[in-house]
């Protein structure tokens, strides 16, 4: 077997296939399926994976593999099958997805060096550059300022020869760490014999005689009080010795969190978990839908049912959305299971996540806590999966590979013979309309386990509103609340939906609206720079003084952002301390659990924001919840717009009187007859999938047909066009009859980053070689691709259908 098949790192279409490169000897023992490997490439060294070893190739002229990164398999087989399947589902390129299932720094950088290769001199110019170095990193050239001819004529000479070494961006982190070189016991003579002035030394020592242990420098310093100078003097006589320990980047200190143990589980619980445990027992597949109501108990049914599988010596994953992995949500799984649980996210550095993945695959721990990847958590005796809110449209991954986590999560599940359960308040419509099918089993957890009630859901007619002349962004039944919520000593969170609200630049006088030059879309107005950006490029510009079309100074912003409402919240009520919670005030990393940590300390009555504070916050002092705009959702042109505001409104109003205090809630709307409001109100999330599916039958969106996107991109408009119709056509031909081939259409977002765009639906009902129809399709554009900035993107699950 001395013979490798290798995943190379170029992710492109041509190239997605394995390489066969024969093991040098000094490899043959160590090398294993799943590592990493250094392998020639054309004129390149690159990283690749060795995904199988073999006899036999088809190929006689095998080139050598250079070198192996990994000491252990990154990739166990079952990942190395998984990826396979997911690239084949997904339409992606091997690479792309054995580099998703890993953390970022083990995905390989590479560095381009210029060598010499001769003794001989060197025209001046190179020769002052390479200043009696045998090899120079490029940017060192490019910022050097010789004329690239000159480097171009001594490479075509073969004096100089240009190298890609891969660099790896590992960085595993170490401590130093100081302990006695001698026994305790002639430690006391060493004392007596040191100077009488050599009082810190004595002292240090002294510390050694009651503990012997090595110490982390660090610590020893600051517990005797004393200098690395001290201790390196001790050193240098023999008597310590210093060494380079790794350590673990651990984020999270877990002795902080008060052990919790499980509680009596109620009824409703219990029926639920009974036939989740009787497979964790029978090591059998099935998959679960939880149904359960805000604070129905569904995260104690999921740590009592982790607790068996770790009690069978098993592993389990939970999956919660990036936004809802809030300190609360860990400390529960830390709380019950300790250091056992490692936590995934994105607020981590990259170092920290390599190292909490480390202790995955070392198999240190059996809970892995974490958002869409973890799912990909390399252990190999998974006894349970778990997705949260698994509602959430972050399970999808937006870019390649775009798959969805609920699809790894069952295929895992059947891989390991485990249980996969799938919670929320408000399931998916594809999801609960499988439960009813039986395709998965459904529990349903009613009653909050404190059987309060849900709080009271006023709807506000914002129509009234302006009837009445109150034109501000708070009806007057709103600020009443607040007001009475904060003179009770009580919290309030207010909810502004974001998609839709952008502060954008208009002129009065002659309706112009500034856009960006690059993209279809509005610019948006920052207060803090008085500039405008667009968010979907980098382009930013300062705020006009006058109008670019007519010269008219009356150009002003619009819209209402989070800014703006957080400034007209304290002007129509100045007692109120707020906190303001968006993208702007969260960028930076821990600044979202800073401002989640004062809030919960009172240190501000109202918590104002955006989407990011309707998930799994519980704080037992927030009565009122309001939310500012219910509809600006529902005309955004998705099928799923009704289903998002059933679920966002029903997980806000979630937030309020969870504990003792009774909740109040308010929605204000336009619309207020429109069912997904009505509904969210009343909590009633049967009729509001039964009518839901009766238009989603209707229109003939998912769950009754599969929906599958092709986006086309080019600089030049026909372009995009001409290869949008050819992909169009050629489905049609190829399709069967019940199948519908929609297009060629512009995105919703026409253009983006001076690309103009334009897509390609596919909704059908069977169509068993789609997947290899659109694969072949896409083949024929392979030319266009490479030499004429052609972009095609396919996605079989889209769920941002701009
Ligand atoms: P969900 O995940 O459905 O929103 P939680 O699991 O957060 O619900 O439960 C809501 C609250 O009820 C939590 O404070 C939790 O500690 C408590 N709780 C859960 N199960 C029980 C139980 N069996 N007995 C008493 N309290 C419970
Ligand atoms: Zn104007
Ligand atoms: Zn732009």
């Amino acid at each position: 077997m001395n013979i490798a098949k290798v995943i190379v790192d170029v992710p492109a279409s041509s190239i997605n296939q394995t390489f066969d490169y024969k093991i040098p000897e000094r490899f043959q023992e160590i090398l294993n399926v799943g590592m990493r490997v250094i392998v020639p490439f054309g004129p390149r060294k690159i990283m690749g994976f060795v995904v199988g070893r073999t006899d036999e190739s088809s190929f006689d002229k095998l080139k050598e593999i250079s070198d192996i990164l990994d000491i252990t398999p990154v990739l166990t087989d079952e990942l190395l099958g998984l990826g396979k399947w997911l690239a084949d589902e997904t339409l992606s390129m091997y690479i792309t997805v054995f580099q998703a299932m890993l953390p970022q720094v083990l995905k390989a950088q590479y560095r381009k060096e210029l060598v010499r290769m001769t003794e001989d001199s060197l025209p001046e110019d190179l020769e002052n550059f390479f200043a009696g170095r045998d090899f120079v990193v490029y940017e060192e050239f490019e910022a050097a300022k010789i004329s690239f001819y000159q480097l171009q004529k001594a490479i075509q000479d073969g004096d100089i020869s240009v190298n890609y070494q891969v660099k790896s961006k590992i960085t595993k982190k170490h401590i130093t760490v100081v302990e006695p070189r001698i026994e305790p016991h002639s430690l006391e003579e060493e004392i007596l014999d040191l100077p009488k002035i050599a009082k810190k030394q004595k002292e240090l020592l002294a510390y050694f005689i009651d503990h012997p242990e090595p110490i982390d420098q660090k610590i020893l310093v600051q517990k005797c009080n004393t200098s690395k100078s001290t201790i390196k003097a001790l050193v240098d006589k023999g008597l310590l010795v210093t060494f380079k320990q790794e350590v673990y980047r651990n984020p999270y200190d877990d002795n902080a969190y008060a052990r919790t143990v499980a509680l009596e589980l109620t009824e409703q619980q219990q029926e639920a978990i009974a036939p989740i445990k009787q497979h964790i027992r029978e090591e059998t597949h099935d998959t679960f839908l939880l149904h359960g109501v805000t604070g129905s108990g569904k995260t104690e049914v999921y740590l009592q049912a982790i607790q068996d599988v770790i009690d069978n010596g098993k592993e389990a994953i939970v999956l919660v959305p990036e936004i809802s992995l809030t300190p609360q949500m860990v400390r529960r799984f830390k709380g019950r299971f300790g250091s056992n649980v490692a936590v995934m996210h994105s607020g981590l550095s990259s170092g920290e996540k390599y190292d909490e993945w480390r202790r995955i695959h070392r198999k240190e721990v059996q809970v892995v806590v974490g958002a869409r990847s973890a799912i990909f958590a390399p252990f190999e005796k998974i006894g349970i999966i778990i997705i949260d809110e698994e509602h959430e449209n972050s399970y999808k991954q937006e870019d390649q590979p775009r798959y969805h986590a609920r699809d790894v999560a069952i295929y895992r599940g059947r891989n390991h013979n485990c249980p996969v359960i799938l919670g929320s308040a408000t399931p998916t419509l594809e999801s609960y309309a499988r439960a009813q099918k039986g395709v998965y089993q459904l529990a349903t957890l009613t009653k909050r386990t404190n059987n309060s009630e849900m709080p009271d859901v006023e709807i506000v007619d914002m129509r009234d509103e302006l009837h009445a002349g109150n034109r501000s962004m708070f009806s007057r039944k709103l600020k009443e609340s607040i007001e009475a919520c904060i003179s009770r000593g009580e919290q309030a969170v207010l909810l502004l939906n974001r998609r839709g609200y952008s502060t954008f630049v208009m002129c009065r006088d002659c309706g112009h609206v500034k856009e960006c030059p690059h993209c279809d879309i509005a610019l948006t107005y920052h207060k803090n720079s008085n500039r405008l950006k667009c968010h979907y490029c980098s382009y930013e510009e300062p705020m006009p003084k006058i109008c670019p079309e007519c010269n008219s100074d009356l150009i002003r912003f619009f819209g209402t952002g989070t800014q703006r409402i957080e400034e007209n919240l304290t002007q129509l009520i100045p007692e109120a301390r707020v906190i303001r919670m968006d993208v702007d005030t969260t960028r930076r990393k821990g600044s979202h659990e800073k401002l989640l940590t004062q809030f919960a300390n009172k240190e501000a009555d109202i918590l104002l924001g955006t989407q990011m504070i309707a998930k799994g916050l519980d704080f037992e002092n927030v009565t009122l919840v309001g939310v500012l705009t219910a509809d600006s959702m529902l005309h955004l042109p998705d099928f799923r717009s009704s289903e998002k505001t059933f679920q966002l409104l029903t997980q806000v109003s979630g937030r309020a009187g969870r504990h003792e205090l009774p909740g109040e809630v308010i929605v204000q709307t336009y619309t207020p007859d429109h069912y997904s409001i009505q509904l969210a109100s009343n909590y009633d999330y049967t009729t509001f999938f039964q009518n839901e599916m009766r238009t989603r039958k209707a229109f003939q969106y998912p769950p009754y047909v599969f929906l599958s996107l092709i986006t086309v991109s080019h600089p030049n408009h026909v372009s995009a066009v001409q290869a949008t119709q050819k992909i169009v056509q050629l489905l049609m031909k190829n399709v069967g009859e019940d199948t519908v081939v929609l297009g060629p259409t512009p995105s919703p977002i026409a253009r983006m980053k001076d690309r103009y765009r334009y897509q390609c639906m596919v909704k059908y009902k069977n169509e068993p070689n789609l997947r290899t129809l659109i694969r072949k399709i896409i083949r024929q554009f392979d030319e266009e691709v490479r030499k004429n900035d052609l972009l095609i993107t396919v996605d079989m699950q889209p769920y941002q259908l701009m």
